[in-house]
């Protein structure tokens, strides 16, 4: 029987935990975690023509111009090697064209399940104000109340600061960008049976769990091996 690795979507607002959510999650589906923002971030990083192209809107907190998404995405997924791999998609979709653009370009069996992490804004907000990001691994964490700007990573001890895009004006902005793009993606992801949503609040491991049975609930037999 061939093998079908899992195609999964993750949609949230900033500062629902997608990121540590999805890598997780990743790992444990054995599927590559593509993040479209991490993305963007080395691209800019590294000075490439599409980090020059795509760094104003990172820096200001608005959303990239569409074919420069697609673009990109279409880019990491163009072959059929990285297509047969499977993957979980962190940020992308995040409108009704990205969407649609998605299964243009990869066809019907893009996505087995789209999942929503669904958090308040009550609860985002000031966790979006306490996330740092390593400067050299892209890794987040979560600064405690009164720790100093820049601290060193616990994982590869590169510097780590705040995004230039979690300025609070930058915040607000994402999270309304997030109400007004999302929602009609959303709704068609809905309309083609795709969407199921979840309760982001709670114990990270509890959330863990949501998600995996979200994934199961449209991919019963996850590569294979369901968790114990
Ligand atoms: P994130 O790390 O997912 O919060 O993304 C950081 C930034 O990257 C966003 O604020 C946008 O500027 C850009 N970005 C990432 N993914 C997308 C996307 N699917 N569409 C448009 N812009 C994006």
């Amino acid at each position: 029987m061939e093998e079908h690795r899992t195609r999964l979507i993750v949609l949230g607002r900033q500062g629902a935990g997608k990121g540590t959510q999805c890598a997780r999650l990743a790992a444990r589906l054995s599927v590559p975690h593509i993040s479209t923002g991490a993305l963007f971030r080395i691209e800019v990083a590294r000075g490439t023509d599409l980090g020059r192209r795509a760094g104003a809107f990172l820096d200001a907190g608005a959303l990239v111009p569409d074919e420069l998404v697609i673009d990109l995405v279409a880019t990491h997924l163009g072959s059929t090697e990285a297509r047969a791999a499977g993957y979980l998609l962190d940020g992308f979709p995040r409108t009704l064209a990205q969407g649609q653009a998605l299964f243009e370009v990869l066809g019907e069996r893009a996505a087995d399940v789209a999942v929503e992490l669904h958090v308040p804004t009550s609860v985002v907000l000031p966790r979006l104000a306490a996330r740092r990001v390593c400067q050299e691994c892209g890794a987040t964490s979560t600064a405690a109340p009164g720790d100093p700007e820049t601290t060193i990573c616990s994982i590869c001890g590169g510097p780590v600061g705040r995004r230039t895009d979690d300025t609070d004006e930058a915040i607000q902005r994402r999270l309304a960008d997030y109400d007004r793009e999302s929602g009609p993606l959303l709704e068609w992801l809905e309309g083609r049976g795709l969407l199921v949503r979840v309760d982001g609040v709670g114990e990270p491991d509890v959330v863990h769990h949501r998600l995996l049975d979200a994934v199961r609930s449209r991919v019963p037999v996850i590569d294979g091996a369901l968790e114990p």
